[in-house]
């Protein structure tokens, strides 16, 4: 890898070349997109400000826009640079692995559709990871056929790797249930509020009760650098696959009606009612699943053990998933930047220390051509390259 430019500060401690920004670091950074100016950092008014201001020019004055999405917190010095026409990257400097690098969505897709819906300033904060730990899983299959078995045996093999989208439901919890983790109990009024202001990526109405994906709750596994698992029913695998959520979608069936029969009861959970109700539901979701090119696998979850390796199969948990150059990174740690700078889309991130007698030790680039997608419209993972010492 060549040498980076040197870029020169000018008085706003932006770097520049030939007169276009690139570059800006400190406490508050400065940018801009096309015509507008973006102040990041935490400013003494910050009460107000959530870490951004933006400058409206037919108003001549600061702003502060609705801040969506998980917050970096920025008391310390970071780097800025824009990204086209749509986006921020902001480096944090001196942070772990996981915190140091965010994008501040100014003009996305999902940005402008929330401009639309809150008719004010809208940006959003992604949490940028290096690597794409892989498209998100959607499950579905009839109440009972055994997608949470499948789903607690893929957690407890790799805590690291998935994390589960955690739906909002209208139904009551079952005695075992904790509120933000198996679900986020809602009331239906407040959920169809939420539903109204586009903050779903899917909902259906499942057995009576209304069930549904919240972009925030797919976007939180993705800020942990996880793969997302989504267990939703075939309208929701439905409404996904129409979306643009990349993901693999995988149907589990059951041997017999009389097995899920057998297992919906001795899963304990349901009332008489309940359990009459969902085998109804079952014909119809075992006809849907048939909807071609909707499901991308179908699984008969018949022995539990078998079916569990046909999963990891299917989710290429076989092969070695560790070889990476990005995996090496998440080893060694996030670098300690000394000079950020951008060629086309490639961001050299420099830690070189003449002091220390290490230059180029550590220097990582970032290819944002590659950027891949959270829940749809947001910014999600980010390829590097580089020298790890
Ligand atoms: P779902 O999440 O699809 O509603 P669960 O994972 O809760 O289903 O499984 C329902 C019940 O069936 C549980 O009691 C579970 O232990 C049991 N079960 C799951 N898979 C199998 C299997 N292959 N054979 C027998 N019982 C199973
Ligand atoms: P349970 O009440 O047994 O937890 O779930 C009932 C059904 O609702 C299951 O088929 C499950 O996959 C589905 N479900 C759970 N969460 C969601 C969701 O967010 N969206 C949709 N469409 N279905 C869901």
């Amino acid at each position: 890898m060549g040498e980076a430019p040197a870029f020169l500060f000018d008085d706003l401690n932006r770097f520049s070349e030939n007169g276009i920004d690139l570059v800006c670091m400190g406490r508050k950074t400065t940018n801009f997109i096309g015509n507008t100016k973006y102040e990041i950092g935490d400013h003494d008014d910050s009460a107000l400000s959530n870490g951004v201001k933006v400058f409206d020019n037919s108003l001549g004055d600061w702003v502060y826009p609705t801040v969506l999405g998980t917050k970096p917190t920025l008391s310390s010095d970071h780097w800025s640079l824009p990204l086209g026409e749509d986006r921020i990257l902001v480096i944090k400097n001196g942070a772990t692995m996981d915190d140091s690098l965010w994008f501040l969505e100014v003009n996305t897709p999902y940005v402008r559709r929330q401009k639309n819906l809150w008719g004010t300033n809208v940006v959003a904060w992604s949490k940028g990871v290096i690597g794409y730990p892989g498209k998100p899983i959607v499950i579905s299959g009839p109440s009972g056929v055994g997608k949470g078995t499948l789903i607690a045996m893929l957690m407890k093999e790799f805590p690291s790797m998935f994390g589960f989208s955690v739906s909002h439901t209208t139904r009551a919890p079952r005695e075992n249930e904790i509120n933000g983790i198996h679900y986020h109990f809602t009331e239906r009024s407040s959920m169809e509020e939420d539903i109204k202001n586009g903050k779903f990526l899917e909902f259906a109405s499942v057995h009576s009760n209304l069930y549904g994906t919240s972009i925030e709750s797919v976007e939180a596994v993705g800020d942990a650098g996880k793969r997302c698992i989504l267990d939703i029913d075939v309208q929701g695998a439905k409404s996904v696959r129409a979306s643009s959520l990349d993901a693999v979608f995988i149907f589990v069936r059951p041997p017999s009606y009389e097995d899920l029969e057998k297992r919906l009861r001795s899963r304990g959970t349901e009332t008489e009612e309940q359990i009459q109700k969902r085998l109804r539901n079952a014909k119809g979701e075992l006809e849907q699943s048939r909807t071609p090119g909707l499901f991308d696998h179908i699984l008969v979850n018949d022995d539990l053990e078998a079916c569990y390796q046909t999963l990891k199969t299917h989710l290429g948990l076989h092969e070695s998933a560790d070889n990476t150059y990005q995996s090496a990174m998440k080893k060694a740690g996030f670098p300690r930047v000394n000079s950020v700078s951008k060629v086309g889309t490639t961001i050299f991130l420099n830690s070189s220390n003449a002091d220390l007698g290490n230059a180029s030790k550590n220097s990582l680039v970032l290819d944002v051509s590659l950027l891949k997608g959270g829940a749809p419209g947001r910014t999600r993972g980010l390829t590097a390259f580089g020298k790890l010492s």
